[in-house]
């Protein structure tokens, strides 16, 4: 089934860039993807997944909004105080897009809830601060078979990683374990971690509906007080404890 004069007139502008067109308009509708946390980070790369006209987003986050998550979490609003952010988050995009389906799931991604989770959606963006939460992720991801664009961010630097299994690195190719004194309290301002959504936002972008090249493999590292990037080859570990059967 092709675009409908509605999908053709919300996406117009996008449909122009070349490489992209119809064909990669209906990739998009058809996909499902998991945005795991919608805070600073998770929340800017859902909007923009939600006004490119994704078909599906799987929010997971948990917790309820607080004051000092206003500096940066897009998708929240002062009248949600003290309420579960990923309503608040899934109420933002389906007023932003009404044509986008959205399920609201109020926790974050652990081990009891990762495996079904996963496994109805196409594609995981991971956002989430914790290492624990990301190789959970990531061993779902390979176990399934599924991409995943894995996001960072930490005061001024940011890094995105697309993941596909068996063709690329996984995550814990290169960060075998937790790395020492990771914080969950992180310095951020709202701008990087916006920054750092987009680029993964495109990146799951181009995945999805085929507009090349995607940076598969690689970390794309972003040191934003100097406004340096740099994209950093990574191999796959053959000593892997997640990938090496693949
Ligand atoms: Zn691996």
């Amino acid at each position: 089934m092709g675009l409908s004069e509605q999908d053709r007139a919300l996406y117009a502008w996008q449909l122009d860039v070349p490489g992209f067109g119809e064909a990669a308009q209906e990739k998009l509708r058809n996909t499902t993807a998991l945005v795991s946390r919608v805070g600073g980070l998770g929340g800017p790369l859902a909007f923009q997944l939600a006004a490119a006209g994704i078909g599906k987003l799987v929010l997971a986050h948990g917790g309820e909004l607080k004051p000092a998550d206003l500096n940066r979490q897009i998708l929240m609003r002062h009248a949600c105080l003290g309420q579960e952010r990923a309503a608040c988050a899934r109420e933002t995009l389906q007023a932003f897009n009404p044509h986008v389906e959205v399920e609201a799931i109020p926790e974050n991604i652990n081990p009891a809830n990762a495996a079904a989770i996963i496994e109805k959606v196409d594609i995981v963006f991971d956002a989430a601060p914790l290492f624990e939460e990301r190789f959970l992720m990531n061993r779902e991801c390979v176990r399934q078979g599924k991409p995943m664009i894995d996001c960072a961010m930490y005061n001024m630097e940011g890094q995105v990683i697309p993941i596909i299994p068996g063709q690329t690195a996984c995550l814990q190719c290169f960060y075998p374990e937790v790395p020492p004194h990771w914080k969950r309290r992180f310095p951020v301002i709202g701008a990087v971690s916006a920054l750092v959504a987009n680029i993964g936002a495109l990146e799951g972008i181009k995945l999805i509906s085929g507009l090349s090249p995607v940076h598969a493999g690689q970390i794309i590292y972003l040191d934003t007080m100097n406004l340096d990037v740099r994209k950093i080859h990574t191999q796959r570990n053959p000593d892997c404890p997640v990938c090496c059967d693949l």
